[in-house]
């Protein structure tokens, strides 16, 4: 055993040392070379944690670095008390209970309803198949027909669906992965990625945009990310990712960060910026492995649009994609300035931007399910592209996540692009902004909810929030989620929000025509709500009440869980 030779020589042996010694230094040369390779290795290895101490506290500073590190302990203290025995058992049956509350909310049970677990032994009737969907249809709801519900459903009037259902009925069975099949339908799915280019005027000629269209906002941002982390992997070997994100920005960047390994860091928006991103934040946060700057035109939480050309300033500073995520902005945004509103930068006439996501299914109207992903350049569209250029199967190559796709949205998709047009397009973001400045104006204005409520940062576009005024004298003062909940009573389907405590309202066309009266139910909510905190906690009362007050999330992931469980239960 050559490695242990050196503990084998025993004394009557060393009169051959010498003529083993040539033999014996070469042993010894090696494992000098294996002791100074462990050196270098421990070297690296202290570097490397040394790095991230160091990056770490420049980017959120010494205090920020402390503040975290005892958040961490208390957050891990507490999970630890979550799951002393008798402490879980309560826990466990609390959140029992609610959940078993929601079941009997949403999956409905008792005589008269009828569950279908096994397909029919006979097929139906096509007649019986249509009563049924009809009774579906029109099960006891949220009335979003009637303006009641905030974002959620993005309706663009009754001839639009029937126009939709027709391209849904000639385009059922197409699918884009097979262009020879359906030209049609490859034909729209270019026309949507040129239309949408052109408004948010990426740069023209063979190397300039491009882009695909997704199944919605939450791909579109998926597959920007992704193709901000592979051309970081290609071009600089980039492999602990890392982005940087307002904390304000749609959760589907947090959800590409657990998809695809990449770190995330948060970055705050605070009142004295307007609720727009910390730009001195980002640059400290800013290393080799930072993939991707990220801001909101406008976020879903306040509506606020962040500070673009500056993010844009720091894109091209570190030469770093930056991603505008106008999913809710979608084609309002870029009317603002044609329909008289003031209107920010957003779009790649703003050097820095390199990607947009842009949600068709919100203010393009059409059906759920379309979205698009837009590019500077068609060299940043490939890192998006998937190829397998050697699986038994074929060649196979998909743009986006999915394989198939359904041609029939794409067909939907473009038809209510062109019934709309730029004169729908301006009409409608007309009606929707000017809904969401009344609204803001009767907050602001309006004497009975201007004591008590306060309207977050300066929205530009379709949403607005507002939140407790915590100066109030004790007789105007209310706790937002009471008003949240009495607003839910009086049939509004209005968003509670959280850090801070807030609400929103995101406004649609059907909400256009209700806005009167829903500005007179707030007023009236606001009134019922003062002075006195109610006693008995509705819905986002008590859910957020206890989730705000968490240091370790726990049960609410557990709540969270339930609830999807709730959602594929039968009876
Ligand atoms: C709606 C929305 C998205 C994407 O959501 P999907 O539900 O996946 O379409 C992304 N960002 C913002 C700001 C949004 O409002």
């Amino acid at each position: 055993m050559p490695g242990s030779s050196r503990l084998a020589i025993s004394l009557p042996q060393l009169s051959s040392l010498r003529r083993a010694r040539p033999a014996l230094s070469r042993k010894q040369q090696l494992l000098y070379a294996i002791d100074a390779l462990k050196h270098i290795l421990l070297l690296l290895f202290v570097l490397r944690y040394t790095r991230k101490a160091l990056l770490q506290l420049r980017g959120y500073g010494v205090v920020g670095t402390i503040k975290g590190g005892y958040k961490s302990i208390y957050r891990n203290i507490y999970a630890l008390f979550l799951r002393l025995p008798f402490v879980n058992a309560r826990v466990r049956a609390d959140v029992d209970k609610a959940i078993l509350e929601l079941e009997t909310k949403l999956v409905p049970s008792g005589p008269g309803v009828t569950s279908y677990t096994t397909l029919p032994p006979t097929g139906w009737s096509a007649d019986q198949v249509r009563s049924e969907l009809s009774r579906l249809g029109s099960m006891k709801h949220t009335r979003w027909e009637d303006g009641r519900v905030s974002g959620a459903v993005y309706h663009g009037g009754d001839e639009l669906s029937t126009l939709q259902a027709e391209a849904f009925k000639q385009f059922g069975v197409s699918n884009p992965i097979h262009p020879d099949v359906f030209p049609g339908v490859r034909k729209m799915e270019a026309e949507i990625v040129a239309m949408s280019l052109s408004l948010f005027h990426a740069p023209a000629g063979d190397e300039g945009g491009a882009g695909v269209t997704t199944s919605g906002g939450t791909e579109s941002i998926l597959m920007a990310i992704l193709a901000a982390r592979q051309k970081a992997y290609h071009e600089r070997s980039v492999r602990e990712p890392e982005m940087i994100l307002p904390e304000t920005a749609h959760t589907a960047f947090r959800k590409a960060g657990e998809y695809f390994g990449i770190k995330v860091h948060l970055i705050d928006c605070p009142a004295s910026n307007n609720y727009r991103v910390h730009i001195p934040s980002i640059r400290r946060l800013i290393n080799s492995n930072t993939i991707l700057l990220v801001g909101s035109a406008p976020n879903f939480p306040h509506g606020i649009v962040d500070d673009i050309t500056a993010l844009s300033r720091l894109a091209v500073k570190y030469a770093l994609p930056l991603h505008v995520d106008c999913c809710l902005g979608s084609f309002v945004i870029p009317f603002l300035a044609k329909a008289g509103f003031p209107t920010p930068d957003f779009d790649f006439r703003v050097p820095g931007v390199t990607s947009i996501s842009v949600d068709t299914h919100k203010y393009g109207f059409a059906p759920k399910g379309n979205s698009v992903v837009l590019y500077r350049s068609k060299a940043l569209r490939r890192y998006q592209y998937y190829v397998c250029p050697d699986w038994s199967g074929g060649v196979y190559a998909s743009p986006s996540m999915a394989g198939s796709r359904p041609g029939a949205l794409i067909a939907g998709c473009w038809a209510s692009l062109m019934k709309m047009g730029e004169d729908g397009y301006l009409d409608t973001c007309l009606k929707i902004v000017g809904a969401r400045q009344k609204i803001e104006d009767a907050v602001r204005g309006n004497d009975s909810l201007r004591r008590s409520l306060v309207v977050i940062g300066k929205p530009l576009v379709s949403v607005v929030a507002f939140k407790a005024n915590e100066k109030a004298s004790q007789e105007y003062r209310v706790d937002i989620y009471d008003v949240a909940d009495a607003m839910s009573q009086r049939g509004w389907h209005l968003n509670a929000l959280q850090d801070p405590p807030a609400m929103h309202v995101a406004v649609t066309l059907p909400i256009v025509a209700a806005v009167d009266d829903m500005i007179r139910d707030l007023e009236a909510v606001v009134e019922q709500c003062r002075g006195n905190a109610s006693e008995t906690k509705g819905d986002a009362a008590a859910l957020y009440g206890v989730a705000g007050a968490l240091p370790d999330k726990r049960i609410v992931r557990e709540l969270a869980g339930g609830f999807l469980d709730t959602l594929y239960k039968t009876s």
